[in-house]
């Protein structure tokens, strides 16, 4: 279980992952978009980490919340309301909670990922970022039902984080600028699924 303290320092290391990897990100966004999602990002994630360093949580909840609400103000556009929604969403209307383990992780994403999918109309196979958050959401269903630890559940999500990402090059875009490149975005990974699949491994590589 991570404490809300240990649950901030696993974000602002998520932060600072991001941020490292703006000129993938934007060289992804290039490829298959506009170009702008690594300064996007980047731009999301300073102000999280700001807004992180600035308070002392004792609400797991609360946490996410300060980073999703950090994410939506500063980033703007439909890539703000999603990844903002990514930490928002799963701790909108929840009792405070002092910890949280892999029970309580899997509810959060998968809460998000509902919210995200109502919000931004996307299914699995579109090209999003949501090809990478379902299959890490469901690896945390199943870490949750197997009793899996912090660590091998986190190692687990992000696997399938990135394997979900990867697979996004086989798919043709239904949202954004890619849409009008039709198969010449095909071998291109989708520039969303890339950075959700960073945020997951970040996560698991603070858990150790
Ligand atoms: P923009 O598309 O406005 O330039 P970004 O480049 O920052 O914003 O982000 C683009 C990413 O946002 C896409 O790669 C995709 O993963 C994600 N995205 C955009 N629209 C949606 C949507 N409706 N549902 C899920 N993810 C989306
Ligand atoms: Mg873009
Ligand atoms: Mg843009």
């Amino acid at each position: 279980e991570l404490t809300a303290e240990q649950l901030r320092a696993v974000l602002v290391s998520v932060a600072d992952r991001v941020i490292a990897a703006e000129p993938e990100l934007s060289q992804a966004d290039r490829e298959v978009g506009d170009g702008d999602h690594g300064l996007g990002m980047t731009r999301g994630f300073t102000a999280a980490r700001a807004a992180l360093a600035g308070t002392t949580f004792g609400d797991v909840h609360e946490v996410f919340t300060t980073t999703g609400n950090a994410l939506l103000r500063s980033m703007g556009g439909a890539s703000g309301v999603i990844f903002g929604l990514l930490f928002r969403a799963g701790a909108a209307n929840r009792a405070a909670a002092d910890r949280i383990g892999v029970p309580g992780l899997a509810d959060h994403f998968a809460r998000s990922l509902a919210q995200i999918t109502e919000r931004g109309g996307a299914a699995p196979g579109d090209k999003t970022m949501v090809d990478a958050l379902e299959p890490a959401t469901r690896a945390l269903a199943e870490s949750a039902a197997a009793g899996h630890d912090l660590h091998t559940a986190l190692r687990r999500a992000a696997e399938a984080a990135a394997d979900g990402a990867d697979r996004t090059k086989n798919y043709l875009a239904r949202f954004g600028k890619a849409v009008s490149l039709k198969d010449r975005s095909l071998g291109h990974p989708d520039p969303g699924a890339l950075s959700t699949a960073l945020i997951f491994a970040a996560m698991a590589d603070w858990a150790g």
